[in-house]
């Protein structure tokens, strides 16, 4: 519609200009010529001598089809040229001495008017201006020239014009439509397809063919699709792992409680052991809780790092004492084997979280010897810091799978106190800092999980302790 209303538009502009302006056009524009060559004379007159004026003002007559003539304040001819044949001027009539007459009396230069020519009829234009003339009275130069009827061209523009104007019309109806057609039907289509989508079909296929446009609006909706589905995998894990997770203390919980209502209130050394039971399933609980708020928490964007500088090798101490307590009465040996006091700069809290999470893991899955190997190894660039066990290792296939969420081996034993979702802490944690981490395991022998703590941003400030 905007199409065919554009070309209707220009076409209507076009008759205006063409049929209503045509003659006014026309004749400011031969005003304009003539008042041009007017000009030239004016200014040659006083450059050349006679015979060059006169051979000028004849070629000018010749060549723009006009009749000049430059007389006197008597009326007398002192040069002319005639091409036209029926000239207002040259002498004839009395409309010469009128003219020199209107021309001497104008308060401005140059005049000019229309008039009819008595004998054909035909409109004519006449202008007259005055020439200075250094050795008497001024002269006047007057210049006759045909106005040519535009009215049988304004006839024939009419009728090309109408042509033209139902053609273009019809062709920019038949190109609108196409083009319309072209644009609606693949958006159209991908409309459909978003209904599909909302109503949580992920297997919507976004087909955008036709223009770059819509092809990268289907790319974007296919993409928004694949994170959409992906969020809502997510999502349904979440619950199926968080409901299983949640279910299993919760059972135990209820069960030992109705124990001790049921059997063993009255003893009280069942009625403990009963108890430390449902202590435990409760921090369990509180565990995976705080687990799952962390990971939110990080994931979500929404934590910033709070760097601070401290000393990784006291941190280290610290962190392996705070387990030793525990660990050592349960027959856990824990070495720390650290090099020189180094000062790093991360978020002391986050980092802390990550190596406490890896020496837990060590301590739930070493082997039976139940050493756990902690390693601080200070590089030009940074700090390495290593988890060893001597557990049963890690299956090559299974090594990507346990930074992801939720992520447990089947044959993890029930007493390991653990949510899946400790290394997706350490994970998210050390690609916060952009740090580089990993895991080395051999089947039998154990696992060591790493990272590097990268200073080399840091290394201006670097501080070495001793
Ligand atoms: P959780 O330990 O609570 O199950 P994690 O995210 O910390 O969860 O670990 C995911 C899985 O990775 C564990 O279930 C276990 O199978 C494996 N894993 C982690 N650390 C070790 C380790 N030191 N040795 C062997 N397997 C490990």
């Amino acid at each position: 519609m905007y199409f065919v209303l554009f070309t209707v538009i220009v076409f209507v502009l076009l008759w205006i200009c063409q049929i209503f302006f045509l003659e006014h056009f026309y004749e400011r524009m031969k005003v304009n010529d003539v008042s041009e060559v007017a000009g030239e004379l004016t200014d040659a007159y006083t450059r050349l001598d006679s015979e060059d004026f006169s051979e000028l003002l004849s070629n000018a007559a010749v060549k723009h089809d006009l009749c000049v003539e430059v007389v006197d304040s008597n009326n007398r001819s002192v040069y002319s040229k005639e091409v036209l044949g029926d000239c207002l001027i040259h002498g004839r009539g009395s409309s010469t001495y009128i003219f020199v007459e209107r021309i001497m009396r104008s308060s401005s230069d140059e005049i000019y008017y229309k008039i009819k020519n008595p004998r054909t009829n035909y409109d004519m234009l006449l202008y007259g201006c005055k020439i200075e003339n250094d050795s008497g009275p001024d002269y006047f130069l007057l210049i006759n020239t045909a106005l040519v009827p535009v009215g049988s061209t304004v006839t024939i523009i009419k009728r090309q014009l109408g042509i033209i104007t139902a053609l273009l019309i019809i062709v920019a109806f038949l190109i609108s439509l196409y083009v319309s057609n072209r644009i609606a039907e693949p958006i159209t289509k991908i409309t459909h397809d978003a209904a599909n989508l909302a109503k949580g079909d992920f297997s919507t296929r976004f087909d955008g063919t036709g223009y770059l446009e819509s092809n990268q609006l289907a790319d974007a909706l296919n993409y928004a699709e694949k994170e959409l589905s992906k969020v809502d995998t997510m999502q349904r894990d979440l619950i199926a792992n968080v409901s299983h997770d949640l279910r299993t203390p919760l059972t135990m919980l209820k069960a030992y409680a109705e124990m001790i209502r049921d059997l063993s209130g009255d003893n009280p050394q069942k009625r403990g052991e009963h108890l430390e039971i449902i202590i435990n399933e409760t921090d369990r609980l509180a565990l995976l809780v705080n687990d799952m708020l962390d990971l939110s928490k990080i994931e979500s964007g929404k934590q910033k790092l709070n760097c601070s500088e401290f000393d990784i090798n006291s941190k280290m101490h610290e962190i392996v004492d705070r387990f030793k307590g525990v660990s050592e009465k349960m027959g856990y040996n824990i070495h720390l084997i650290s090099d020189s006091e180094r000062v790093v700069c991360c978020d002391v809290v986050k980092i802390e979280q990550v190596i406490y999470n890896l020496i837990n893991n060590a301590i739930n899955y070493t082997g039976d010897d139940k050493q756990v190997f902690v390693r601080q190894i200070n590089k030009p660039d940074g700090v390495l810091i290593e988890i060893e066990d001597t557990g049963d290792g890690i299956e090559e296939d299974k090594i990507k799978l346990i930074f992801d969420k939720y992520y447990r081996s089947e044959n993890h034993k029930r007493e390991v106190v653990g949510t899946g979702l400790g290394l997706s802490i350490v994970k998210a944690v050390l690609k916060l800092h952009g740090f580089d981490y990993g895991v080395n395991s051999v089947l039998g022998k154990g696992s060591t999980f790493w990272f590097k703590i990268d200073d080399s941003h840091f290394t201006d400030k670097q501080v070495h302790l001793n």
